[in-house]
């Protein structure tokens, strides 16, 4: 990690990009006749001034994450969802057609969805049967145009965590961009890598309001780093990449974190219960380890059993094209009566 140097992984065009200066970044109040807004306001009563453009850089929310993962407000970059901080970082740091990032497969789609969108090829060094990094491979397997190395834990599909030193062998192995997703970080029982920013000037941590805190709907997503790096991913942005109604319910769900937490408990109880009906099944081959509010299981015939579960209205995940998930369906841990109605209808499915 001598040879860390920003600058140098930064794409020259991002490296001289003049931001664009929204009008609210120089006057948030006063007679506001500079952002052409329509000063009557949208066509129902509103209490939020939706009429007025969003806050641009977010420093209440920014500010009330910060203290939750316990670093600096200057580390917290938000986005659209984690995915527009995936999709920004490849532009950040992918010269299209030029420069290439490696990712661990099985592992989240959206990785190499973006990096097709940018024109960045994927170099693939597979996670091992145990759905854990081999470090020394991922380290021999990047060349010297390799940009970003994506990992994920909990690891989307497996639903484990990587092992904190693997991740970190890499994280202090590679000269480029290192992006651990923690998209499932607060049902999991390892601690957050945020912890190590300090240390890693090369890394950077996705997290997200879509999971734990149960709000897929407003797509807020999370990237904590240096402050180097939030800052080019903040010049790089959108201006009003968040909108007013995601800003205020987040700082709602951080004022409910006792909520929050027993949420994720129920889950995890559920869980439970949920692997111990399974493990009952004689038909079910192999239930893996979870660290998420999801799970994989072996199962075989699995395509046959995904398309006949959807016949019954109980839609699972088939991930058995993915590396070491043959015969394997991922489900996710539903309400006491989602789950129930997914064992009925496996059960049925099953007795055909
Ligand atoms: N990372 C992982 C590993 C995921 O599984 C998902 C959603 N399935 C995301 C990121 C996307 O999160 P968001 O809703 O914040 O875009």
């Amino acid at each position: 990690m001598e040879k860390f140097n920003l600058e140098q992984l930064i794409r020259p065009n991002i490296l001289t990009l003049k931001p664009y200066r929204s009008a609210r970044d120089d006057f948030d109040s006063g007679i506001l006749l500079d952002a052409n807004e329509n000063s009557i306001g949208p066509p129902f009563s509103d209490e939020h001034e939706l009429n007025r453009y969003p806050m641009p850089y977010q420093e209440e929310l920014r500010s009330v994450i910060a203290a939750y993962r316990s670093v600096d407000q200057k580390n917290v970059f938000l986005g659209v969802g984690s995915d527009e901080a995936i999709d920004l970082l490849f532009r950040i740091f992918c010269v299209p057609g030029k420069d290439r990032v490696l990712t661990t497969p099985p592992t989240y789609g959206m990785y190499k969805v973006s990096a097709g969108v940018n024109d960045v090829p994927v170099d693939e060094v597979l996670l091992n049967s145990d759905f854990q990094l081999e470090p020394g491979k991922i380290l021999g397997g990047v060349s010297e145009n390799t940009k970003i190395i994506f990992l994920c834990s909990p690891n989307n599909p497996s639903a484990n965590s990587l092992r904190r030193e693997d991740i970190l062998r890499v994280i202090h192995g590679f000269d480029g961009i290192v992006v651990v997703d923690e998209a499932y970080i607060d049902f999991s029982t390892q601690e957050s890598i945020a912890s190590e920013l300090n240390n890693c000037p090369n890394l950077v941590v996705l997290q997200t309001l879509s999971k734990a805190f149960g709000l897929a709907g407003i797509r807020l997503g999370i990237a904590l780093a240096s402050p180097e790096i939030i800052e080019v991913m903040m010049k790089v942005k959108a201006p009003y990449n968040i909108n007013k109604l995601t800003s205020e319910v987040a700082i709602r769900a951080f004022k409910n974190l006792d909520s929050v937490r027993q949420n994720v408990l129920r889950i995890l109880n559920e869980r439970a219960k949920v692997i111990e009906r399974l493990s009952n099944l004689p038909q079910i081959e192999k239930i893996y380890p979870t660290d998420a509010n999801f799970l994989i299981f072996r199962i075989p015939n699995a395509l046959e059993i995904y398309n006949q579960l959807a016949e019954e209205g109980v839609i699972v995940r088939y991930r058995g094209n993915e590396p070491h998930c043959e015969n394997c369906l991922r489900l996710t841990i539903g309400t006491p009566d989602e789950n129930e109605h997914f064992f009925n209808a496996l059960q049925k499915v099953l007795k055909n």
